[in-house]
């Protein structure tokens, strides 16, 4: 699949008519994964010939440590781990090893992990993207990303029909806001959280923008900031249900999210037989520096069995359940409250030294904040930990709570997929 086809099946397709039709396209895929993907990774070259049910299952921890043997590029872990910390630490986002980009993720379930992808890979997701959500070409497109770090290799997509800026989510999100209303984008990407904070910073009248096109990505987006968004700038907010390991759906024109089995091959580890509730374990269609294969999320979906108007036949989603993180409010040096993005308690959390299984961070007021670890080594990760959250702080200008650290988690039922967590006074 080269990023022109994607873009133009995205743009003018009309979806997959049938399941015959998606199976037909899937096998197809299989073959080219098997012929041309899997012999070039040391780890996967023994399963191309097997069956898909003797493949095994994969998870970010499994990927993590065989990630050496897995990348069909040649690069050790160890190359790949100094690189992205590196540069994640300098935040200095163009991490590359060749022509191969490769990053951290954190992700919302816990744990880092890494990737690496190369230049078709990322235009990819670009002519996917576009293809589906770009309001036109007649005019040069202006596409605003608030993401996290790695996505400032976007920026280099840029060309004579789209330009690419890039938003740090983890720097102080009001020195953003004069230069987005100077950029006036016609495409705006960002988190759902985000999206509400900056249709409140619309109403508030200190951005003035009228993008025609609004995507939130990377995490639910609750009716109430949907209805918020819209009346701020007077048009759809579309969502793509995404994570490093892929785009893994998008709504349709009739506004309902599908899952995009045009690249990702699905099966479902059923959790709840009465809902029909599932983990989706996926295996990528279009990956070939890091293969993704029966990979296993921690998302949580939930099928609606009724045929979408729009007519594609892929799967619907009704919803999707845990990757929700709360966010924080510490007090800025001038005394005001300031917003503190889930991702920079994950970032804390991907680059301490010593592996931190999982954690949560439960913040009480603006004063004390505390986070529970799951680690081999408390010690260590705690004072890493802590200490940079001392360093975000201060680069965000904004001042510390108190933080209590705590050995291992204890579940609360209602909390259990959420990491970051504010606790309401
Ligand atoms: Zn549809």
């Amino acid at each position: 699949m080269n990023p022109l086809s994607v873009f133009l099946r995205t743009r003018y397709g009309k979806g997959f008519a049938s399941r015959d039709a998606i199976e037909h396209h899937q096998n197809k895929a299989f073959q080219h994964l098997r012929r041309n993907i899997m012999p070039r990774s040391p780890f996967y070259a023994p399963y191309a010939n097997k069956p898909l049910s003797e493949w095994p299952l994969m998870n970010k921890a499994l990927m993590m440590e065989h990630f050496t043997v897995i990348n069909t590029a040649g690069i050790t872990k160890e190359e790949a781990l100094k690189i992205a910390l590196t540069s994640e630490q300098e935040r200095n986002f163009a991490p590359m090893i060749g022509n191969i980009a490769v990053g951290l993720s954190t992700g919302t379930s816990g744990q880092r992990g890494l990737f690496a992808s190369n230049k078709r890979e990322r235009a990819l997701w670009a002519a996917l993207m576009l293809g589906r959500f770009s309001p036109s070409f007649l005019q040069r497109q202006r596409v605003s990303l608030f993401l996290r770090a790695n996505n400032m290799l976007y920026e280099r997509l840029g060309n004579a029909l789209i330009s690419f800026e890039f938003y740090d989510l983890l720097q102080i999100f009001s020195e953003h806001l004069p230069r987005l209303t100077k950029q006036q984008p016609t495409v705006l990407i960002a988190p759902a959280q985000i999206l509400g904070l900056l249709a409140q910073a619309q109403q508030d009248r200190i951005i003035n923008i009228a993008p025609r096109c609004i995507i939130s990505v990377a995490e639910v987006l609750s009716p109430e900031d949907q209805t918020a968004i819209e009346a701020a700038f007077g048009t759809r907010v579309d969502q793509v249900y995404q994570c490093t390991e892929g785009v893994l759906g998008m709504t349709c024109r009739a506004g309902n999210m599908h899952l995009n089995e045009a690249y990702v091959h699905i099966e479902r580890d059923v959790i709840d037989e009465a809902s029909g509730a599932f983990a989706p374990i996926i295996t990528d269609l279009t990956r070939e520096t890091q293969p993704v294969l029966k990979y296993r999320l921690f998302d949580i979906l939930i099928l609606d069995p009724e045929p979408c108007p729009c007519g594609c036949a892929s799967l619907r989603l009704k919803r999707i359940e845990g990757r929700c993180d709360d966010i924080l409010y510490w007090h800025g040096d001038n005394g005001a409250p300031q917003m503190i993005p889930s991702d920079l308690i994950r970032q804390a959390m991907a680059t301490s030294r010593s592996s931190i299984r999982d954690y949560r961070a439960v913040q009480h007021g603006q004063d004390r904040l505390d986070i529970w670890l799951e680690t081999t080594d408390f010690k260590q990760a705690s004072q890493d930990v802590s200490r940079n959250l001392q360093k975000q702080a201060f680069a965000i200008k904004a001042r510390l709570p108190e933080l209590q650290f705590h050995t291992g988690i204890s579940l609360q039922p209602d909390q259990k997929r959420r990491r970051v967590i504010a606790e309401k006074q």
